[in-house]
């Protein structure tokens, strides 16, 4: 039995952490510089340095800062991504983006896909990594977040295949600086009604950005934009795959369809929420 691991698990329970175990085992293996396993047989005493790093992370994740932000990474698709508080942390349920994306993609030849919302370059970076052939756009209207991309980038091995955009789809000139005609677009934008924010988990609206959440009065306000510009920017055939929030798949396969793009599919994330909308020109 690893007392220090059940002490630390016990204290993570009464705060009402959902993994206790997992997480730590996580922030014993970081304080100590080791992996999460090796943490689990951890027998020795924690010197001050490992002692003090341990506690400062405790009493964060006591106070709901979500773990991947205390640890400064999160596993997304298949690799880790650096993260921190100017990004919005990747979530499982963003994966089935990259799965689909993938499924519309030629490995064959080269690929031009922009993402827009980039963040930490969790969807893109993971496409770039399945084919050297493609190169890709990351926009973001954040500096600060595509500083954290750049680094991911740098990390998967990728940085020769991406460009970084700091801009935003409402720019006037945004158009201009991207690289056309796309063969797909890809997109989290934010979703949240604007109203909605506030009832959020302290999780989620103290430590994600607010610009990566705020959807505007009804939500869709990004979702509009991007439809109207995206029948220019897209190459015939090419796609558009977005995520979505609970609920707006529909209406969101709607605003494009209306600028003239053609419904592919909808798919569900592993909760078996309809996540995906796809559609193409
Ligand atoms: N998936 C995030 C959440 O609901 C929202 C991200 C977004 O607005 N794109 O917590």
């Amino acid at each position: 039995m690893n007392i220090l691991l059940d002490k630390i698990v016990s204290r993570l329970e009464k705060a009402e952490i959902s993994s206790p175990r997992l997480e730590a085992r996580l922030m014993l293996g970081k304080a100590c510089g080791i992996s999460a396993d090796e943490a689990v047989l951890l027998r020795r005493e924690l010197s001050a340095e490992e002692e003090t790093l341990l506690e400062e992370m405790l009493e964060q994740r006591l106070a709901h800062k979500p773990l991947d932000k205390i640890l400064g990474s999160k596993g997304f698709y298949k690799y880790d991504f650096t993260v921190n508080g100017n990004v919005l942390s990747p979530r499982p349920d963003t994966e089935i983006i990259v799965e689909e994306a993938l499924k519309l993609l030629d490995f064959d030849i080269t690929q031009n896909i922009a993402d827009f919302g980039t963040g930490s370059g969790c969807i893109l970076l993971s496409l770039l990594a399945e084919n050297k052939r493609w190169q890709g756009q990351g926009v973001d209207k954040s500096e600060a977040a595509l500083k954290v991309a750049a680094e991911n980038a740098a990390a998967l091995g990728v940085e020769s295949q991406v460009s970084w955009i700091n801009g935003s789809w409402f720019d006037e000139d945004f158009c201009q600086n991207l690289k056309t005609p796309l063969d797909m677009l890809v997109s989290n934008p934010p979703y949240i009604p604007s109203a909605e924010i506030a009832g959020l988990d302290a999780e989620v609206k103290d430590y994600d950005p607010l610009s990566a959440l705020d959807g505007g009065a009804d939500g869709y306000e990004h979702y509009r934009q991007i439809a109207c510009l995206a029948p220019y920017l897209l190459k015939d055939g090419g796609h558009v795959v977005l995520e979505v929030g609970l609920g707006q798949a529909q209406e969101v396969n709607n605003i494009f369809a209306e600028q003239g793009l053609c419904p592919v599919r909808i798919v569900p994330d592993l909760s078996g929420i309809d996540r995906c909308v796809i559609l193409k020109k």
